[in-house]
């Protein structure tokens, strides 16, 4: 065999390690792949209508750490954005996070004035604060909001996004959830937040282009791994390689330690011939049934101006390996259990010498853009290679 690595999974970790190991150290890389196309979770295309939406949910880059800006503006002209969400609630359409634009929509001008003034003496200078927290506030007008927050929205998503009745919806769950201090509208506040111009894919492509790297589609890597017990080493066709596994780790190794758990989702797309379907390109809809979110692509950066819009309503959905059902892995279910059971995993990939793991699957975490790029290049600076 002609390569010195197989990387399995053609998603942003493989890629970043790829292009790293045949750049800077001239190794010969095969990644495979086996979804018929390149760019993993970040996959981008443009639909019937022209639009360009993202099949596996809304992605941008976000991120505070310098070193993932420099490393994805080398692939990518970057398009600044700032994501905006809005939830309806009761058929009004108000900003996501809430901010204080959301107490002047549900208030009347005097009270909403002076739920403003008294958050702002209460939380002092900081700029958001959970609703958990105002949940135990200890001045009534603060709790009723956060009271009347928590019932209309937070409870009715959060029992959809996990497949919970509302009444198991433990508050504490929502700690990470933010209210905004004032009228701040946007979705994230790290420093950089852009798209990339020639879409993901795009990216994508300029990311794995070198003359040391070549993409197998459509191929399953599991048939082509084998594992020699007595070398503790992991075949590739039978033949030595080092292997760059971003792949789930319990399917790796035939489930033996039990099935890690996920929850996942289903996009069904619609295109309407209007400019315009809802406020924001990603708007929260906690009160209807089935489905948490809609996202409206033509109102994300670079798209072309065609007098129809698509959307991608976002159905939670169980997620279950054995029984085949054509779903995404998408959230870990992080339980002291699967917690427990990974790090078994673990402990029996680290016996194999010539093989890594690395990404949101095979590290069993929920990791955004910015920090797969981070733990790959944190992995390709550790690594021996090989
Ligand atoms: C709904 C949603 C929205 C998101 N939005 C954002 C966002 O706005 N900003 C952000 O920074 N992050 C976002 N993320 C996170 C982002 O998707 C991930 O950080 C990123 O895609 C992970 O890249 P990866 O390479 O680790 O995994 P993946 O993209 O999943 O790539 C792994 C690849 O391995 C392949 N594979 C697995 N097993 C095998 C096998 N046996 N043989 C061959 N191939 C195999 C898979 O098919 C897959 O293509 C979002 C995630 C979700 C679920």
């Amino acid at each position: 065999m002609d390569y010195d690595y197989v990387v399995i999974g053609a998603g942003l970790s493989g890629g970043i390690l790829a292009r790293k190991l045949a750049e800077e150290k001239n190794k010969k890389i095969l990644i495979i792949e086996r979804r018929d196309h390149i760019a993993g979770n970040m996959y981008d295309y443009d639909d019937r209508y022209g639009v360009k939406v993202q099949r596996y949910g809304p992605h941008v880059f976000h991120t505070k750490e310098e070193k993932a800006y420099q490393f994805l503006t080398q692939y990518c002209e970057p398009v600044p954005y700032r994501t905006r969400c809005e939830a309806v609630i009761d058929g009004i359409s108000t900003p996501s996070p809430f901010n204080f634009k959301t107490i002047d929509q549900f208030y009347d001008k005097e009270q909403a004035g002076r739920l403003k003034e008294l958050m702002v003496s209460y939380y002092g200078a900081r700029e958001e604060v959970t609703v958990v927290e105002m949940l135990e506030c200890r001045e009534p007008d603060i709790k009723a909001y956060a009271q009347f927050l928590f019932e209309k929205d937070y409870k009715l998503y959060t029992a959809k996004q996990w497949g919970l009745s509302p009444s198991e919806i433990d508050p504490s769950v929502l700690k990470r959830v933010p209210i905004v201090l004032s009228y701040r509208d946007t979705y994230f506040s790290d420093r950089y937040e852009f798209m990339p111009k020639e879409g993901f894919v795009g990216f994508y492509k300029n990311l794995i282009h070198h003359p040391n790297i070549t993409v197998l589609l459509g191929t399953d890597a599991l048939e082509h791994l084998s594992v020699d017990e007595e070398k503790k080493q992991v075949l590739f066709d039978g033949n030595l390689a080092g292997i760059i596994y971003t792949g789930a780790v319990d399917e790796l190794f035939r489930y033996q330690y039990g099935v890690l758990p996920y929850r996942s989702l289903d996009f069904k797309f619609q295109s309407y011939k209007t400019e315009n379907f809802q406020n924001a390109a990603i708007v929260a809809y906690p009160q209807e049934a089935g489905y948490t979110r809609v996202t409206e692509y033509t109102k994300m950066p670079e798209q072309k101006d065609l007098g129809w819009t698509t959307v991608a309503y976002e159905y939670p959905a169980v997620y279950d390996r054995r029984a085949d059902m054509g779903k995404e892995p998408y959230y870990p279910v992080l339980t002291d259990e699967s917690q427990r059971m990974y790090g078994q995993y673990r402990e029996l990939a680290g016996k194999y010498k010539n093989l890594i793991l690395c990404g949101r699957l095979a590290d069993f975490k929920y990791y955004n853009m910015d920090q797969c790029v981070l733990r790959a290049l944190e992995v390709y600076e550790n690594m021996e290679v090989f």
